[in-house]
């Protein structure tokens, strides 16, 4: 039997969904961050549970022909990449097998028709979102960065290789503003202090360039200044401040005052502009976003006469996506601020066929058919990690579309909710993968469900 402390020879066969290494004495699993598959290692036991363990890396024996070096030097400890030392050609394995195997241990599937997992041609800044925390470091110095894995000390890193370059040039500036004024970093221990994040958007397709800096309080002394070098950026295109002074880990605050420039940056995906603000969700890689519409487009076969829901719509990217090939699409969203912006979008684009609504998709689904005007063909869903509400799957099978589009971030709630859609009637027809979130353990799947009737 092991011991917390024993050191153990293991190689490693698997990878967990959160990225670590699996591998096994005598049946016992243990888990092993930093370790890849097919790597020979010298680990020490860090915890031992009933069915299996935690250890850490002492040495490597055999490096695994997947490991490659890291471009980022702070790969290890930072929380935001789990397999850059990993081939990508392996990474998007892992995914494909991660989407499968959920879909049949959770969803209950024999046979999945998984069709291709779509990687990238450069799986490197592609990133279109920044949130970096701002604190201090040991000698007070003020840093910017990310959070190690699991904590919320900050490690400094002011470009990381996911990001645009541009992220570096607006720390600097924030920072210099910060030390000249002596302006405190936000302290999460004590709650005092004033600054706690900035937010960095950048639209691929425009160049434009947004900045939203979040405080704990109304006012940063010298904005003025703040703003004057701010804009000397190019593509500068709105600045703004976001108040949060909860004791959260939600980053951003409700309330917002724009310092320069515009209330939202627009970016394009295909040929649909977008208004994108603060508050409102968007896609964080562009380029795949792109790919994962035109699957959910293709999955959706529209031919121009079908009524579409696009529930869980943010700003309304998928709607619009999908409004030039169908009669009617009726968006749901439950932050007021991304309908404001879908609706907007709609109105840019001049696209007249959908309409848009606030509030839960659960409640306002299952209102709108209570009053007879939910009829679906279509029924396109995109929820966050948590996937669907269990109200909302009911009322879909009322509605009984003929198919269901189901886009996931979160291949474990896909299958869950996918099991109880094929209990409900519907069978899966199709499914891909595409990587959105490349060096990390996210993956995001398309899934075409057919009635069965
Ligand atoms: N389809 C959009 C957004 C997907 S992200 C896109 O591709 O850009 C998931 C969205 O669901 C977020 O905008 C979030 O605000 C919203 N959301 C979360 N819970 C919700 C609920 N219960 N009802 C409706 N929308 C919800």
């Amino acid at each position: 039997m092991y011991r917390k402390n024993d050191t153990i020879t293991i190689e490693i066969e698997d990878i967990s969904h959160e990225g670590l290494g699996i591998g096994k004495k005598e049946g016992f699993p243990f888990f092993i961050k930093d370790a890849l598959v097919g790597d020979i290692i010298e680990a020490k036991i860090v915890k031992l549970k009933k069915n299996y363990g935690f250890a850490r890396v002492e040495k490597i024996v055999r490096e695994s022909n997947f490991r490659v070096k890291a471009r980022c030097p702070i790969a290890k400890p930072c929380g935001g990449c789990q397999l850059q030392e990993l081939s990508y050609e392996k990474q998007l394995e892992f995914k494909k097998n991660l989407i499968i195997n959920n879909l049949k241990r959770i969803g209950g599937m024999k046979e999945v028709p998984f069709e291709e997992m779509i990687g990238m041609e450069n799986p490197y800044r592609y990133r279109n979102k920044a949130q970096f925390p701002i604190g201090k470091n040991r000698e007070g110095k003020i840093i910017a960065g990310f959070y190690a894995g699991r904590t919320h000390s900050i490690i400094e890193n002011e470009d990381c290789y996911l990001g645009v370059k541009q992220n570096k040039e607006i720390l600097k500036v924030l920072i210099g503003h910060m030390e000249k004024f002596k302006i405190p970093p936000y302290d999460e221990k004590t709650g005092m202090g004033l600054v706690r994040h900035v937010l960095i958007r950048y639209g691929f397709m425009s160049g434009q360039i947004m900045v939203c800096i979040v405080i704990n309080g109304n006012k940063l002394a010298k904005e003025e200044l703040l703003v004057e070098d701010l804009r000397k950026i190019s593509g500068m295109t709105s600045i703004s401040l976001n108040r949060n002074q909860e004791n959260t880990n939600v980053i951003l605050g409700k309330e917002l005052r724009l310092l320069w420039g515009k209330a939202y940056i627009e970016d394009y995906l295909g040929e649909i502009a977008f208004e994108i603000s603060p508050l409102s969700f968007y896609q964080v890689n562009p380029v795949q976003t792109k790919i994962l519409y035109e699957k959910a487009l293709e999955y959706a076969d529209l031919t121009g006469k079908e009524r579409v829901w696009d529930l869980y719509c943010g700003i309304g990217t998928i709607s619009l996506f999908l409004s030039k090939k169908a009669k009617e699409v009726y968006g749901v969203e439950i932050i007021p601020q991304a309908i404001e912006d879908a609706r907007n979008n709609a109105r840019k684009n001049g696209i007249k066929n959908v309409e848009f609504f606030v509030g839960k998709a659960e409640d306002v689904v299952a209102e709108q058919y209570e009053k007879k005007s939910a009829y679906a063909d279509v029924i396109v869903v995109d929820p966050p990690r948590k996937g669907c509400d269990e109200k909302l799957l009911t009322t879909m099978f009322e509605m009984a579309p003929e198919k269901i589009v189901y886009v996931s971030c979160d291949s474990a709630t896909l299958a869950r909710d996918i099991k109880i859609l094929q209990a409900g009637g519907y069978e899966v027809k199709r499914v891909c993968g595409v990587d959105q979130f490349c060096h990390t353990v996210h993956v995001e799947s398309v899934v075409l469900l057919s009635r069965t009737d």
